[in-house]
This record gives structure tokens, sequence and C-alpha cells, in this order.
């Protein structure tokens, strides 16, 4: 089923307001096994809107559309659907009813141009809106395109979303023949082309699952697609057996769970000591609920001072290895470990630029991140590239990597 969103009003062509409803059907349908296969944006101009409804109406099954159906002069939604598909609008009496029902449960008389609501072109089936006045009209086919399916959704996101849960969805399930299940793995450290290249022979033993491989500043993601479950766990098999402890996690998890779920599972603790990434590792471990439970604290010790007081580091220690040094950031790690009596500590230091830091040895994108345990201490550095932001969270993400990689 070839689908298509268009989303409609002048505003979304402007930076003032972003068109989050095609986001969040494209995320239903996926749910449903269906995908998009185009999305546009229109502004509330007539001959725009024609031209692009009847392309739409030749190429696709089904047309979602959002936006313009208020009462105003400027809402021309279904009204130029109802040409492009040559089929008057009558006046529909249930949802005049429902129009007057709403202004009487808010004691207010509705204005005339209300009732532009109630006019519903006559093949097609007028949705009930339990948040708004605008129905949403769905046409299950017409005379002038048989194969085109048209729903048409107010702009107002909760009305928009409460009409296609109750409204919409018990109408679209019985065409989305096939549940699409999905197989997500997290790879940590490492880049989407290198991963990209050790995985080709594994996705052409596995060719008849659609793939793709999707990179952020943070991790890889390997993302699996297929409606046989059997399939895809096989993949699953193969893709562990390869990537060993470079595999996060499958599902829908991420390092910081990962790691918080490792501590939780040996009923460990974690501190960590954060330079470069100035409590960034703190904010995305303290953004899952019962991080507490495993973990203790964070110093953001991000000056030369506040690494000798917070972590009371020997002033011999920077002076000699400077604060961007794999000694410094190891003897910060051992500290923050010590200080708050975790079974591990965790440190980052680096220059995350955007110039050189002419007292440092660190060039820019130099970070180092180190890992003190029971046994001994780890320490590994990189050099990132890109803004500033990007290293920091980088940094963050690849010193919870190597923690999780010291608990495996
Ligand atoms: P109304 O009856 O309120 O006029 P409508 O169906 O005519 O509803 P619009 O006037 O186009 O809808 O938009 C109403 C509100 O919903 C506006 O605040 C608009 O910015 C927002 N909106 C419209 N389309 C989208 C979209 N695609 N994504 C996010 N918000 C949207
Ligand atoms: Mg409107």
């Amino acid at each position: 089923m070839r689908i298509e969103c268009i989303a409609i009003g002048t505003e979304l062509l402007t930076t003032g307001r972003l068109d989050t409803n095609s986001l969040w059907i494209a995320d239903r349908l996926s749910r449903m096994g269906l995908s998009l296969h185009r999305k546009s944006v229109v502004g509330d101009d007539l001959e725009d809107m024609q031209t692009l409804f009847r392309e739409a109406s030749l190429r696709s099954d089904l047309v979602i559309c959002t936006g313009g159906l208020g009462p105003t002069f400027d809402d021309l939604t279904k009204e130029t659907w109802a040409e492009v598909l040559e089929d008057p609008l009558v006046e529909d009496p249930r949802v005049r009813e429902d129009i007057l029902d709403f202004y009487r449960a808010r004691q207010h008389i509705p204005p005339e141009s209300n009732f532009k609501q109630a006019m519903v072109p006559s093949q097609a089936q007028a949705l009930r809106n339990g948040a708004g006045t605008a129905p949403g009209i769905y046409w299950p086919g017409t005379r002038s395109r048989p194969q085109c399916r048209v729903l048409l959704l107010p702009g107002v996101p909760l009305e928009m979303k409460q009409l296609w849960e109750q409204q919409f969805e018990p109408l679209l399930a019985p065409l989305a023949q096939q549940q699409v299940l999905t197989l997500r793995v997290v790879v940590g450290s490492t880049a989407e082309s290198a991963l990209d290249e050790r995985t080709r022979p594994l996705r052409a033993r596995h060719a008849q699952l659609s793939w793709t491989i999707l990179a952020s500043i943070t991790h890889v993601e390997l993302v699996a697609r297929s409606s046989d479950p059997a399939a895809l766990e096989l993949a699953r098999q193969d893709l562990q057996t390869l990537l060993g402890p470079d595999l996060v996690c499958a599902g829908n998890g991420s390092i910081e769970e990962t790691v918080l779920d490792l501590l939780r599972s040996r009923g460990e603790s974690l501190a960590v000591a954060e330079s470069v990434t100035g409590g960034l590792i703190a904010a995305r471990l303290t953004a899952i609920p019962g991080a507490s439970q495993v973990f203790l604290g964070s110093a953001v010790a991000y000056s030369a001072p506040g690494k000798l007081s917070l972590l009371e580091l020997p002033e011999e220690l920077i002076q000699t290895h400077g604060t961007v040094s794999e000694a410094t950031t190891r003897a910060m790690a051992e500290a923050v470990r010590r200080r708050l009596g975790s079974t591990w500590g965790l440190a980052t230091t680096g220059n995350a630029g955007p110039t050189e830091d002419p007292l440092g040895p660190g060039a820019l994108g130099t970070v180092f991140m180190a890992v003190a345990g029971p046994q001994n201490t780890k320490s590994i550095h990189y050099t990132f590239p890109g803004a500033r932001s990007d290293i920091q969270s980088r940094t963050a993400a690849w010193g919870m990597d190597l923690l999780r990689r010291s608990l495996l």
C-alpha cells in the first residue's frame, strides 16, 4: 500500500512551527507494519493544494492530510479535496448536532462559520472529533478515484491523535495485513562505516530481512525488519556472535540503561568525575528512573583547582601531566571511586574546542576516559571530530561504553 502524508498550513513552511503530525503518523503506521512512501508540506494556497492533491490522488493508495479543517477562511482542505475528487459537500445533520452539543456543553452559541464543518462530502464519512468541532473526513475510495483512500484530520495535534486512535485505526487495521517486526541493536564505540563493513556478510546471509544502519553522535544502530519472527531471532543470534562485546543491547535500550542494568545485576555502584563532559554522564544516567540504586554521584571537576579540591588530586600530578592527560584522568577515576566509596569510578577529560588549548597537551578533540575498578584502572584516549557539543556527547557515551565493557 503506497501511503503519503500531507501537512497543510502556511505556518509549517516557516521556522515558526514544525510539522510534528506527520512524524507521529509515521510512527503509528510503522506499529501497524505500514510505512510512508512520501510526505509533503503545503501552504494554505488554493492552487498549490489543488495540484498536490490531484497528484497524490493519482499516485497513492492512501493520502493522509492534517490541518486546514477549521472554520476560518484559510481552512480549505476539505473543500479542495471535494473538488479534486468531484464529490459535492452536503450538510450532515449528525455533525451539526455534534457542533451544537460541543458549544452547549460550554454554554456558548456557535458562530455561524462553525457550521461549515457540518458540510461533509457525499461519498465520505465524517469521523467524530472528541476534542474539537472539526470532524475528520474519510473517503474509502470515490467514483472518480476508486483506488485512492483519503483521510483528512484536524491540524491540532491533540485532536488529530484522538481521531486517529479512536476512529481511524479500526478502519485501517484490516488493510494492514501483516505485522512487521523490528530488530534493533545498539553498537557502542564504533564508526558507522566500520560497522557497515563488518556486518556486510551477515546482512548478505540474512538478505530476506530489510536492513538499515543509523549513526548518531553517541552510538550506531543496526535495524532489521521482517514479518517473520524466527528470521529476526536468527539474525539477532548471529549479530550477538559477530559483535560480541561491541553489542550494547538489542531492543529499545541505550548505553546508559545497559550500564545501570549491569551494575544492578552485579550489586555494584558507580561514581563519576567529569571534566570535559561537564555533568553530561550524570545527566544521562539520572534521566533513567531508579538510577540512584547504583549511581552514587558525579563531581564536575572542570578546572584545575576544581580537580585539586573536589578530588584531592596532588598538585604535582597536574603540574607534571596537565589536566588533559591519561595520568590525570586515571587519578580522577580512582579518586572519585575512593571518595564516594563506589565499586567503579569513571572519569573524562579532554579539549572539546573550539580552539586548541595553549596550556594543555590536548589537541582539539583529544579526550581521555578512565575506569577504575576493584582490580585495576583502564584508560583510553581518542581524537574526536566535530563541534564542541558533539565531542562532549560522544565522550560521555564512549566513556559509559568503556565502563560497560569492564562490567562484562
Ligand atoms: P482549527 O479548527 O483549530 O483551525 P485546523 O484543522 O484548521 O484546526 P490548523 O488551523 O491548520 O488546523 O492548525 C491548528 C493548530 O495545529 C495550529 O496551532 C497549528 O500550528 C497546529 N498544526 C497544524 N498542522 C500541524 C502539524 N502538521 N504538526 C504540528 N502542528 C500542527
Ligand atoms: Mg485552522
